[in-house]
């Protein structure tokens, strides 16, 4: 199949107050149909620019699909209809049976249909009407040189159930039967371009599975995604790639389902009838909101510390102040204490702690991103690991927290 452009049309949209979210929609129903997308545009209320789009986009021996969302409407700015006419060179046809239908729907509801109404009654000749249960504009379905130009109407509310019910099931038709099968692996403590000089000698072989990496601070999602004629060529397939990914990766690959880091240690606490307490300083409660964040986490997680000053690493976690004169609380010696206390103050099984400089100034001396990892478990004595994050306060905070829970996720895995 060849792929698709997607043309959203509205000045709105090249304005700060809105976004053009259903591009991302339609991005997504595609992508599942295993159709890419190969460009998207945004376009003001301008028929000339419009006209000229669908006009390039059509040029494009590659594209297939053109979409176009918006702009339906029955105002003098509501321009699509009239310029996708003049790209395919097309005359405007009134359509008396989509008249009727606006008029009936204006009528239910017990109003009287305006006159400027009936300009969404005009079809671009040749098309094929879409019916929008949820809205006046129909959308409208055309093919033009053997490619599909679809018109969606603007309003997310309207735009979604009509490509759902219209539009997948006529382009499942056209496609070639194909099964599309994927492998969704998040990784931690590798940077992105570690990650990919390590697995790109492997992935790179391979159009197909197609690879995407997603990189955010601490997490990187590796997509793989096989298009093949039946499903044991797409999971033979992904076997293939996702097997020498999965043992390049090792320790790092913390998830292979898409789940997030909290969910899989709290899969593997619970596993094993363990409990967790949480003592953290600079990140402020972020590691216990994101062990709560997973539904039935009171199975596992006892509660956490939120100490942000000496005094209350003493009071609270029990931390020897002599430790912290001597050492500052920034320290590897205080983050074991902090997870020592917390899980002789809870009684957890286990327990995580974070001790460190988030900036922009730096309070103990150490330079802004130093942090350390505390954990306290019932093998063997408390430990602590350094880090040294990069970036800013929010991004040190995120990493601090996922090196936290990738530490706890490492040892309840007997990894090193
Ligand atoms: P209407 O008959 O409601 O005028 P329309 O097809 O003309 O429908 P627009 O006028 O372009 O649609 O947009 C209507 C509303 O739909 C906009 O105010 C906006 O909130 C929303 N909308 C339009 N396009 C998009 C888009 N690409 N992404 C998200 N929302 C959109
Ligand atoms: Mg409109």
């Amino acid at each position: 199949m060849q792929d698709a452009e997607i043309i959203a049309v509205g000045s709105e949209m090249l304005t700060s107050q809105r976004i053009d979210t259903n591009s991302l929609y339609i991005t997504d129903q595609l992508n599942a149909l295993g159709i890419e997308v190969r460009r998207k545009l945004i376009i003001g209320d301008d028929r000339e620019l419009l006209t000229d789009a669908v006009r390039s986009a059509l040029r494009h021996p590659e594209t297939g699909i053109v979409i176009l969302t918006g702009g339906l409407g029955p105002t003098e700015d509501d321009v699509t209809r009239q310029a996708v006419a003049d790209a395919l060179e097309r005359e405007l046809v009134f359509s008396q049976e989509i008249c009727d239908g606006i008029e009936e729907r204006f009528r239910r509801r017990q109003r009287k249909m305006a006159e400027i109404n009936k300009r969404q009654a005009y079809l671009v000749a040749g098309a094929e009407v879409l019916p929008n249960t949820n809205g006046t504009a129909p959308g409208q379905w055309m093919v033009n040189d053997g490619r599909i130009v679809i018109m969606l109407p603007g309003p997310p509310g309207e735009l979604k159930p009509l490509f759902a019910t219209e539009c997948v099931p006529r382009l499942e038709r056209l496609l070639p039967a194909q099964v599309i099968r994927a492998r969704f692996y998040r990784v931690t403590g590798l940077t992105e371009s570690d990650l990919d000089a390590l697995i790109a000698p492997v992935y790179t072989k391979y159009a197909n599975p197609s690879t995407t990496i997603l990189a955010s601070p601490g997490d990187i999602q590796i997509h793989l995604r096989a298009r093949c004629r039946s499903e044991e060529e797409a999971e033979r397939l992904l076997a293939e790639v996702g097997g020498p990914i999965e043992e390049l990766l090792g320790r790092h690959l913390f998830s292979r389902n898409g789940d997030p880091l909290e969910a899989i240690v709290g899969t593997l606490l619970r596993e094993r009838e363990a409990t967790l307490s949480i003592a953290e300083s600079c990140t402020g409660g972020m590691v216990g909101e994101r062990v709560t964040s997973i539904a039935g986490s009171s199975d596992y997680f006892l509660g956490g510390f939120v100490t942000y000053t000496d005094r209350m690493k003493t009071d609270l976690l029990g931390v020897d102040p002599k430790l912290i004169a001597q050492h500052t609380a920034v320290s590897k010696e205080v983050a074991r204490a902090m997870a020592e206390g917390a899980r002789a103050r809870t009684g957890s099984t286990f327990a995580i702690s974070i001790t460190g400089e988030a900036g922009p100034e730096s309070g103990s001396g150490a330079p802004v991103g130093t942090i350390f990892v505390g954990f306290a478990g019932p093998d063997g004595p408390p430990e602590a690991l350094r880090f040294a994050m990069p970036g800013d306060r929010p991004r040190i905070r995120g990493f601090a927290t996922q090196a936290a829970l990738d530490l706890l996720r490492r040892r309840l895995l007997k990894l090193d």
